[in-house]
C-alpha cells in the first residue's frame, strides 16, 4: 500500500515549488506538439500551486537527447502550448542550473511559472547525481518543496525523480495522486470478480505481471502475440503467429500455477488470421483453435469474444493492458475494440476499470473511448511495474501520509 502525502497534506502557500512532470510529449514537423493530453494532465495540479500563491519551477525530460542539448529535444514547444493552456505567461529558461538559468529563478515571484530546458540535456540527470540534484534544489532554496507529478517517470531513480527529493519535504501532485489511489485500491483491496485482461506482443515483457496478479484477481484473459506462445505450450498450432519459443516452458509452469491457485486463465478458442500482418493482406476466420499453416494469428474471434463478454460484463474491478490484436490496423482491430466497449459498458455499470499504459492507451484514443473507464494510467512502464508489485523509486521517496 503506498500512502504518501500530497501537496493537499502540507502548508505549500507562498511556498517555491520544483515540480517533476512528464511533458515527454510528441512534436510533429513543424514543431508543434501534437498531443497535449501530458500538458493537460499536469493543470490540476499547476492551477492548486498558483491558487496557493507558490512559485513554481518546473523540470520534465522530452525523449532521450542523450545527455547533450539538441534543438530536436527542446521544450519550448511544450512551453508554448501550456502557456495556451494554463492561460499565463511561463517563463522558458534556456538552460537547467547555469548562471542565466540562476538568475531567472531567483526572480521568479510568486504565482508565476517557469520551466526549465529538458533535464536530460544534462548527462547527471540519468545517474540520479547528488550534485545535480543540490544544483537543481538551489534554484528554489531549502525552504521550497519537492512535488512529483511525472508518472510516466515515476519508475526511474534520476536525479529529477528521485536525488532531488532527498534535500525537500517531497509530496506527490494530483496526478500522481490518482495514479497512486486507483492501483492501490485494485492491487490491495479490489471488488470482486476481479478480471485482467492482458495483451500485446510478447509474454516475455508480461511475465511479471502475470505472476503478481495471479494471486490477487479471479481471472486472466490473454489475447493478442502473446497468447499464442500459451496455446502452443497446450500442443495447439498457431501457424505462423508470432511465438516466444523459448518461452514455451515458462507459460506452462504459469498455466499450471494458476490452475493451483484457482485462477481461470482464458485463451482465445478461435482467430481472425492473415498471410501476413500488412493493411493488404487477406483476413480469414477460423471457426477453431487451431490455426492452419501459413496463417498467423491478428485478432480474437467472435466465439473468444462470446465467452469473454459474460465474464467482464459481471466483473466488478477490471485491469487491461496490451491490445487483443493487431489494432494499428483496421480490420485486425475489432476484438481490442469489442474489449474496449465491454470494459467501458462494465464501467458504466460500476466496475473499477484500470487501464494500464501503452498501447491499450493508444487503442482507446483510437475508438474514442478514452473517457470510459475509471482510470487510465498516464505511464506505461510505471503501471507495469506496479502491477508487477514492484516499488516505484519516484513514489518510494515521498513522504509518507
Ligand atoms: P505491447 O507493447 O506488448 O502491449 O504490444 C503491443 C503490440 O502488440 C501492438 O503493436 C500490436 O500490434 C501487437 N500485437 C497484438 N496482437 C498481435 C498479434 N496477434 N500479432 C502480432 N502483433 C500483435
Amino acid at each position: 500500500m503506498m500512502n504518501k502525502k500530497s501537496i493537499k497534506d502540507i502548508d505549500i502557500r507562498n511556498k517555491k515549488v520544483l515540480i517533476r512532470v512528464d511533458y515527454n510529449v510528441p512534436i510533429d514537423e513543424n514543431g508543434e506538439v501534437s498531443d497535449d493530453t501530458r500538458i493537460k494532465e499536469s493543470l490540476p495540479t499547476l492551477n492548486y500551486l498558483l491558487q496557493q500563491n507558490c512559485a513554481i519551477v518546473m523540470m520534465s525530460h522530452l525523449g532521450r537527447p542523450k545527455g547533450k542539448p539538441d534543438p530536436k529535444y527542446s521544450l519550448k514547444p511544450v512551453a508554448k502550448r501550456l502557456q495556451q493552456l494554463i492561460n499565463r505567461p511561463v517563463i522558458m529558461a534556456e538552460g537547467i542550473v547555469d548562471e542565466k538559468t540562476k538568475e531567472l529563478a531567483k526572480n521568479l515571484k510568486n504565482g508565476e511559472i517557469m520551466l526549465l530546458e529538458n533535464i536530460r540535456f544534462d548527462p547527471r540527470e540519468e545517474k540520479n547525481d547528488r550534485e545535480f540534484a543540490k544544483e537543481l534544489v538551489s534554484l528554489v532554496g531549502e525552504d521550497a518543496v519537492f512535488v512529483q507529478d511525472a508518472f510516466g517517470s515515476v519508475h526511474r531513480a534520476h536525479t529529477s525523480t528521485y536525488a532531488v527529493a532527498e534535500f525537500l519535504p517531497a509530496v506527490c501532485g494530483f496526478l500522481v495522486e490518482k495514479e497512486i489511489s486507483y492501483f492501490n485500491k485494485i492491487l490491495t483491496n479490489p471488488e470482486r470478480p476481479f478480471v485482467a485482461i492482458l495483451g500485446g506482443a510478447k509474454v516475455s515483457d508480461k511475465i511479471g505481471v502475470i505472476e503478481n496478479l495471479l494471486d490477487k484477481v479471479n481471472v486472466i484473459i490473454i489475447g493478442g502475440a502473446m497468447a499464442y506462445t500459451f496455446l502452443l505450450s497446450r500442443g495447439i498450432s498457431i501457424g505462423n503467429s508470432l511465438v516466444e519459443s523459448d518461452k514455451l516452458d515458462l507459460a506452462r509452469d504459469i498455466l499450471k500455477k494458476a490452475e493451483q491457485k484457482n485462477v481461470d486463465i482464458l485463451l482465445p478458442i478461435d482467430h481472425i488470421v492473415a498471410t501476413k500482418i500488412d493493411e493488404n493482406a487477406e483476413i480469414k476466420y477460423i471457426d477453431n483453435v487451431d490455426i492452419p499453416e501459413g496463417y498467423l494469428g491478428v485478432d480474437i474471434g467472435e466465439n473468444t469474444i462470446k465467452r469473454i463478454s459474460n465474464i467482464i460484463s459481471n466483473a466488478k474491478t477490471i485491469v487491461w493492458n496490451g491490445p487483443m490484436g493487431v489494432f494499428e490496423i483496421e480490420k485486425f482491430s475489432s476484438g481490442t475494440k469489442k474489449v474496449a466497449q465491454l470494459i467501458a459498458e462494465a464501467t458504466d455499470k460500476g466496475c473499477i476499470s484500470v487501464v494500464g499504459g501503452g498501447d491499450s492507451v493508444a487503442a482507446i484514443k483510437k475508438f474514442n473511448l478514452e473517457n470510459k473507464f475509471s482510470h487510465v494510467s498516464t505511464g506505461g512502464g510505471a503501471s507495469l511495474e506496479l502491477l508487477e508489485g514492484k516499488v516505484l523509486p519516484g513514489i518510494d521517496v515521498l513522504q509518507n501520509k
